[in-house]
């Protein structure tokens, strides 16, 4: 065994999140480091769709809506996902994609700026899909829209700025943006922020109480585990929930939404993030998958993830020496959950294939940047130390 093999095993054996592994459906062959795109399935989420689909739909059909409490489950699992950002209760709401809450978010915002702020900001790096929403967003809401480096925005926001938006973790270089410093200087700029939470939920610990978030959104189908297309959600701060003009004002978010009137009338909460009939297939799978959650520290979660990225990297440095260039953070502060690597040869899919053929799943963002996700819940040291070695061997190092 090589020095990095049993240092891999010690540190596996110390770890105290080893456990949670059993708890979702992997495969020994395979190294998943794709959890930043799809988190892996965990087993209790079969079974229960099953008696979604079976019992609930199957059985007792429109009575599920009460007697399952379909009706409420966006609330519901919108909590559970809130003790996971740091939210409290009642600010969280699930449904919709990320990119439809980018848009409520948004414009919302700017709905409830003060005269004269005409200025939309928005990170210069963005997921594609927040930028594309910002721009319409802005165009809609008679704002001009402006793209700025994500470290740049505190500086930037000023008298014009009505919103700003901002992945949290970048989904390409897994750079960890400043959540507390921007979010009080863009307040004290008097604009609101929305963060987008997409790679840092359920990656690490997000306290949006705690530092005065406005909004936030994210996704749940990454380190979430919820599944393909599960639900996304909507944070709109509790002091801000009665300024919030919702864009889409669907009758879900209605407050009286039965009885049916002509009328808009917003429900008070996170309720009226609602737009449409949920997604309940998808909200109940999620809301199995959260289960895996339940008494994990996000503190905990954390140290194995910078431990686990930090191994990683010095793996790769022993095993690949001189073939790729992290492009990821060493500084802690600014690391999310995940390793990119530029490759020298300027060269990514061919790369990848080859590492996916050889049982290293991660992903590539053309054309050069191989992306490799730790899932903090499943992955382990021999994992990371095998795919650095399988990285070392593809690149013939
Ligand atoms: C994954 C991701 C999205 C995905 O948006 P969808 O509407 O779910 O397709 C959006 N923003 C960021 C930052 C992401 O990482």
């Amino acid at each position: 065994m090589s020095d990095l093999t049993s240092e891999a095993a010690a540190r596996d054996a110390a770890d105290e999140l080893r456990a949670k592994r059993a708890e979702f459906v992997l495969d020994d062959g395979t190294v998943y480091l794709d959890g930043n795109s799809l988190g892996a399935l965990p087993r209790a989420v079969p079974a229960r769709l099953a008696d979604v689909v079976e019992r609930e739909w199957g059985r007792l059909r429109i009575r599920s809506w009460d007697e399952s409490a379909w009706w409420t489950a966006p609330e519901r699992v919108g909590d559970r996902i809130g003790r996971l950002v740091g939210a409290a209760p009642g600010q969280v709401v699930a449904g919709d994609s990320t990119s439809v809450n980018v848009f409520k978010a948004v414009v919302a915002a700017v709905r409830c700026a003060a005269d004269g702020r005409d200025e939309v900001l928005v990170d210069a790096a963005t997921f594609p899909t927040d930028g594309y929403i910002a721009e319409s967003a802005a165009r809609m809401t008679g704002c001009r829209i402006r793209a700025v480096p994500a470290a740049d925005l505190a500086d930037a926001a000023g008298p014009r700025t009505a919103v700003v938006l901002v992945n949290h973790v970048d989904y390409r270089t897994g750079r960890l943006h400043d959540l507390p410093g921007t979010t009080a200087a863009v307040r004290a700029a008097g604009a609101r922020v929305v963060w987008d939470l997409c790679h840092s939920a359920g990656a690490l610990p997000v306290e949006l109480d705690a530092h005065g978030v406005d909004f936030a959104v994210g996704c749940t189908y990454k380190y979430l585990n919820g599944g393909p297309g599960a639900p996304a959600f909507l944070y709109v701060r509790w002091d801000l929930q009665p300024r919030f003009d919702s864009p889409l004002p669907g009758w879900n978010s209605h407050a009286d939404p039965f009885g049916m009137t002509a009328a808009y009338r917003p429900a008070d909460g996170a309720v009226r993030g609602r737009v449409g009939t949920p997604e309940i297939l998808s909200l109940l799978a999620l809301d199995a998958a959260l289960d895996v959650w339940d008494g994990v520290d996000l503190a905990a979660v954390r140290a194995k993830s910078l431990d686990l990225t930090d191994f990683f990297l010095r793996c790769v440095a022993a095993y690949a020496p001189g073939a790729v260039t992290p492009v990821t953070p060493a500084a802690h502060g600014e690391r999310g959950s995940q390793v990119s690597l530029r490759t020298a040869s300027g060269e990514g899919r061919g790369l990848m294939a080859e590492l996916v053929r050889r049982g290293v799943v991660g992903d590539v963002r053309p054309p050069d940047i191989l992306r490799f996700g730790f899932a903090p819940l499943y992955v382990g040291f021999a994992d990371a130390e095998r795919a650095a070695r399988v990285l070392g061997e593809v690149v013939g190092a």
